[in-house]
């Protein structure tokens, strides 16, 4: 069985609680391993950032929680790196600058042509997309959803990282209303996503957060898309995206459930600072 969560935020980020709170709650629950992926730092102010200025203690604090609980769990520092176009950093930057492990990279706020505003897809409100569909698309759903893959794909191709985080995160605020995942155009662009992520060599997580919070019906990715990821033989792992210690192994035992029913037999692990395959029991 396999026990590890490798995607999840402490209150460096938008989590609750302090890093070791979640390392605590890991070790009751019998996992093997833990990596905190807080999200990077960006120009300008948001509410669910890791602050510039406190990411010297975020890695004085990881490096100290790895080393006080190393005989009872591997702790990891990552790090969910949003890219934007034009405004994030490169992702080497934070590589360098913060010691990683490891990276996810996610698109949470997607740049429109000729736009200097950004719609924010993700966070709890479906009226943000709703506002930034309207007013930064003119509620064309085929073009928002476009630039968004678009972004994704740039992201693949131009950036050094470990973990697709969300792929299909576009569907969360949908619910079924703008467009469904069984739509041509739809499955026309997550395929296209999936083969450059195949190119990349890229893992991509299976990621239980929007089901759990009830915000998706199903998994990121689930359907179609994990139907292909299987198909092209890409990589997968799965996380919680834990924003609290209670989230951290959420839908586990389902998702796993899910994977063998779509023909994946084997996730990936990170160990001894490598990626490794493990079968699924
Ligand atoms: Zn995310
Ligand atoms: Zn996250």
């Amino acid at each position: 069985m396999i026990r590890y969560n490798l995607h999840q935020h402490s209150y460096f980020s938008d989590g609750a609680e302090a890093p070791e709170t979640y390392v605590q709650k890991a070790i009751e629950l019998e996992l093997a391993a833990v990596g905190f992926t807080e999200h990077s730092p960006l120009p300008f102010e948001t509410s669910f950032s890791l602050k510039e200025e406190r990411a010297d203690e975020y890695i004085s604090e990881t490096d100290r929680l790895k080393e006080e609980y190393k005989n009872q769990i591997a702790v990891y520092r990552g790090l969910e790196i949003d890219f934007i176009p034009g405004l994030s950093e490169n992702f080497d930057h934070w590589y360098n600058r913060l010691k990683l492990d490891y990276a996810i990279g996610s698109v949470h706020l997607v740049k429109p042509d000729r736009s200097e505003e950004l719609w924010f897809i993700d966070g709890p409100k479906k009226e943000i997309y709703d506002e930034g569909l309207q007013n930064l698309f003119g509620n064309d759903i085929q073009k928002a959803v476009k630039t968004y893959f678009r972004q994704v794909n740039q992201m693949v191709e131009s950036q050094e990282f470990d973990i697709v985080g969300h792929v299909d995160k576009i569907k969360m605020h949908n619910q079924n209303r703008y467009f469904t995942e069984e739509e041509k155009w739809y499955r026309d662009l997550i395929l296209e996503t999936l083969h450059l992520v195949k190119e990349k060599d890229l893992i991509v997580e299976v990621n239980t957060r929007g089901m759990y919070k009830k915000r998706a019906e199903t998994l990121f990715p689930d359907g179609f898309a994990l139907q292909q990821i299987a198909t092209l033989n890409i990589p997968v792992l799965i996380s919680s995206d834990a924003h609290l210690p209670e989230e951290l192994d959420l839908l586990f035992e389902y998702t796993l459930g899910k994977l063998k029913e779509n023909n994946i037999h084997e996730v990936y692990y990170f160990e001894n600072k490598n990626w490794v395959a493990l079968p699924l029991v």
